[in-house]
């Protein structure tokens, strides 16, 4: 673990030293920079949310082998996939980065990847604030922490285990590595980047949580000393760069302390952690937009911690961020008289969620009834029209009886009148019966 911190005194500084670096050191600058970042060194190989440890480092192979760069190999996974830190730069202050320890969420590997790129490009693009970091920080990066999880796209390791609940226990060789890794380097700082779900509503103004920010509980009286004052801090200043990006869509996550979680030991074995979830914007599928966002933030705050800009920061604008609170479904159908075989039409709303709520696919019945509380991502107003379940929406196996069926696949037509003839009336293509 020694080599990973040794020969650190590398060349990656020289000829920056002279520059005048007064604008780099505000927000608007690393912004600036974080943007055009995001723009020209997206790694394109990675184009979509899921590709396996293999895809990954086909990818970062050539781009990690810039001078700039040490590789090293800290730990294997269950079923053996080398786990690798790449370290930039040999300033005084550590910071740690680690990705995709649940499986399936790997916007933010996609952004270290492309942090990467621009890290190790020799080009003059932005190298004035490249070199400054170099010189003011060490910049430990372990994308993809859970290899064996990414290759089936799931949250757990290969046992199962969810390791993000390992951290006091230490039970896997994906918790112990990270473990092991931030013993070794001893971060000042750490980034535990994440992705959540889909439905999750801002409290204030109930918009999709774009990203979620936590500077987790060190213990249970969830006070603000120790490593979570600055961490504190670094998130307010993250709260202002996102919020200026996705206005509204910025919330915070649950801040209960979980004595097994990494955001919350971290915080306590002294490194000043801020959890960064990824969590959905309206027409973005894969990612891409959020990925482009995590880039923008990271190097934000990479910035502010690097001149020590941080501690300018107003704890209050983190304090005062929306909470992760409600959960939406996909879409509210709202005020229809649902239509059944053998049966008077009912005056009904129905919930329904996707399979697939980032690309919205595959819509099921949820709840069904009056649903005058749900709060819904889409709504479609129903009221004056009938509801034709389509046969899939039904289930007939209690004597005969149809009636709908809650998980059935959700296609069906909006009609102005009882009479399967009546006039049809549009609804979202993702509802429409299949017409096959
Ligand atoms: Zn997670």
């Amino acid at each position: 673990m020694a080599l990973l911190l040794a020969g650190c005194a590398r060349g990656t500084t020289s000829g920056a030293a002279a520059a005048p670096v007064p604008a780099a050191g505000s927000t608007e600058s690393a912004v600036t920079v974080g943007k055009r970042v995001a723009e020209r060194f997206r790694v394109a190989a990675l184009a979509s949310r899921r590709f396996t440890h293999a895809q990954l480092w086909a990818a970062l192979d050539p781009i990690v082998r810039a001078p700039a760069f040490r590789v090293t190999e800290i730990g294997r996974s269950i079923q053996g996939r080398p786990i690798r830190a790449v370290t930039y730069g040999s300033g005084p202050t550590r910071v740690l980065l680690w990705s995709q320890m649940h499986g399936d969420e790997s916007t933010a590997t996609m952004s270290l990847a492309d942090l990467m790129a621009w890290l190790g490009d020799a080009s003059d693009v932005d190298a004035a604030l490249r070199a400054r970091l170099a010189r003011e920080l060490t910049i430990v990066m372990v994308p993809m922490l859970n290899p064996d999880g990414a290759e089936v796209f799931q949250r757990e390791n290969a046992l199962g285990v969810d390791v993000n609940r390992d951290a006091a226990r230490l039970a896997t060789p994906e918790a112990r590595t990270l473990k092991a890794l931030r013993d070794s380097v001893r971060p000042q700082f750490g980034f535990n980047l994440h992705d959540q779900g889909a439905r999750i509503l801002t409290g204030r103004s109930g918009r999709q949580v774009g990203i979620a920010l936590l500077a987790p509980a060190a213990d249970e009286s969830r006070g603000y000393t120790g490593a979570r004052g600055a961490a504190r801090l670094v998130a307010s200043g993250l709260v202002t760069v996102v919020e200026g990006e996705i206005p509204g869509r910025v919330a915070k996550y649950e801040d209960d302390f979980n004595p097994r979680a990494f955001g919350d030991l971290m915080q306590r074995w002294g490194t000043s952690t801020v959890l960064i979830e990824s969590g959905a914007l309206p027409n973005d599928p894969e990612k891409q937009r959020l990925r482009a966002i995590n880039v923008v933030a990271i190097l934000s705050a990479l910035d502010a911690i690097g001149s020590g800009r941080y501690r300018a920061a107003d704890p209050l604008i983190y304090d005062r961020l929306p909470m992760n609170a409600r959960t939406a479904v996909d879409v509210l159908v709202r005020g229809a008289m649902v239509v059944l075989p053998g049966a008077p039409p009912m005056r009904a709303d129905l919930a329904l969620n996707y399979d697939e709520p980032l690309t919205r696919t595959r819509p099921r019945v949820r709840e069904v009834g009056d649903l005058s509380l749900v709060v819904a991502m889409d709504t479609v107003e129903g009221a004056g029209l009938f509801l034709h379940p389509s046969p899939a929406m039904l289930d007939d196996s209690r004597g005969g009886a149809r009636r709908l069926r809650i998980g059935a696949p959700a296609t069906f037509t909006l009609r102005r009148g009882r009479e399967a003839t009546s006039e049809a009336v549009p609804v979202p293509p993702s509802l429409s019966p299949d017409p096959s």
